[in-house]
């Protein structure tokens, strides 16, 4: 069989411990022998981003720019006890945080649905896709530890000096805590633009909720943002495509999420998204199901799993014991970076190839073939098996898609 070509690279972000494993083992078995593979790579690994002063990741940021599409394996984000086991230089910053900083833009995150993993909440059919506004808010705030009685105001001072606005928070008469936070038009902007044009590229409608009835000035900024980005940009294509927008309470829409079957994008804000994307990877059978892409305003899309780098498993890996680490939302990154790849550079092979590798994954799992973390969740019996063979079953099944 020949290779499939590619016209142009993918940035390529190897990284650390189980995934790392994984991702030269998902290269050897089901993409290498298969596709003339072209990338950029970049090696995210603890160790090389020490040896490079984390330059390497803004390299890769840079060059996910150029080429606009990237795929990224699960990297450590070094805490103190990293930082002895690596003997680092510095506790590096997390990489993700450098390349949204970098790329700018909304992490997706969409659970990958097979019909014997079966959703915790019943009416469930579709995936939910969250959309996480990752700017501001509650990770950018400054707080204060009141030690005892006095006052805290809210000021905001203009460019010329003026103060245009001063309003008392609160009076303490013993100790407390106080806290502001903040965002910008500029930022909530791009969020609503990211997630109306995903919406319109899956075809799928989006939900976006908020306390605007509480928060009527912080809030109510973001729903009016939102509703004019819809109204000026997107409601038209909207309406052709018979795909809706929905703004509620987020109260409301939590309870509107649970009765749903699904098949939405969810807008969040920064601390929404942070809670809701764990409950509901939880609630859809598996983090390791969790696929994420990156995507920024500019068209730049940088996929990757969801989990981390899988450390329990790698430890034991380590001491020579066979792992049973589930590869498919390593699996599904690589898929979704040459999909997109192959779409933008009109190569239908390439999207074939993608969606074969996708089915071929899924098609594994339904014969009773899986990882340990899917037969816990499975509903029907299953005996687990190692990665290896989980992946030797599936390069088994895309050869005789493929042939
Ligand atoms: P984790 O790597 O996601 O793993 C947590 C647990 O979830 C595992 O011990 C395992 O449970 C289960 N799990 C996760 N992915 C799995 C898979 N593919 N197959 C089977 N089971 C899976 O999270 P963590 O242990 O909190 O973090 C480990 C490292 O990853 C940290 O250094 C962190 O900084 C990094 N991290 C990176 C990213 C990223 O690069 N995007 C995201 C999160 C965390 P059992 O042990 O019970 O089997
Ligand atoms: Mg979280």
């Amino acid at each position: 069989m020949e290779k499939i070509k590619m016209q142009a690279p993918i940035v390529e972000m190897d990284g650390d411990e189980m995934t790392r494993i994984l991702w030269q083992m998902i290269k050897d078995e089901l993409l290498l022998p298969f596709i003339d593979l072209s990338t950029e790579y970049y090696d995210l690994g603890l160790p090389n981003r020490d040896r490079t002063d984390d330059q390497v990741t803004i390299d890769a940021a840079m060059a996910i720019k150029r080429h606009h599409v990237g795929v990224k394996c699960a990297t450590i984000t070094p805490n103190a006890k990293r930082m002895e086991e690596y003997h680092l230089k510095q506790m590096w910053k997390s990489p993700n945080g450098t390349i949204r900083a970098i790329l700018d833009g909304t992490v997706f995150r969409t659970p990958i649905l097979t019909p014997s993993v079966k959703p915790f909440v019943r009416t469930w059919t579709k995936p939910i896709t969250i959309a996480r506004h990752a700017f501001g808010d509650l990770y950018k705030a400054t707080e204060f530890r009141v030690p005892g009685p006095g006052k805290a105001e809210l000021t905001f001072t203009d460019e010329t000096g003026t103060e245009l606005f001063c309003k008392p928070i609160f009076n303490f008469d013993g100790p407390g805590v106080v806290q502001g936070m903040f965002n910008t038009d500029a930022s909530i902007t791009s969020f609503a633009r990211s997630c109306f044009q995903y919406a319109l590229d899956t075809r799928q409608d989006l939900w976006f909720a908020a306390k605007d009835t509480i928060s009527k000035q912080y809030d109510g900024c973001f729903r009016d943002i939102f509703q004019e980005i819809y109204e000026t940009e997107y409601k038209t294509r909207f309406d052709a495509l018979s795909l809706s927008y929905l703004y509620t309470l987020i109260d409301d829409a939590v309870a509107r999420v649970i009765r749903s079957e699904g098949g939405f994008v969810w807008a969040c804000k920064n601390y929404d998204g942070d809670v809701m994307s764990d409950m509901v990877s939880t609630a859809f059978g598996s983090l390791a199901m969790m696929t994420s892409v990156l995507v920024s305003p500019d068209g730049n899309y940088e996929y990757e799993a969801a989990h981390g780098t899988i450390t329990r498993h790698y430890y034991r890996w380590q001491q020579g014991e066979e792992v049973s680490s589930n590869p498919i939302a390593t699996i599904y990154a690589w898929t979704g970076a040459l999909r997109k790849r192959g779409a933008l550079d009109e190569n239908a092979e390439l999207v074939h190839f993608a969606d074969t590798l996708d089915r071929a994954c899924l098609d594994t799992i339904e014969a009773g073939i899986m990882t340990g973390d899917l037969a816990a969740v499975c509903q029907r019996s299953a005996a687990p098996v190692s990665s290896k063979a989980f992946l030797t079953a599936i390069r088994g099944r895309l050869e005789t898609a493929l042939a």
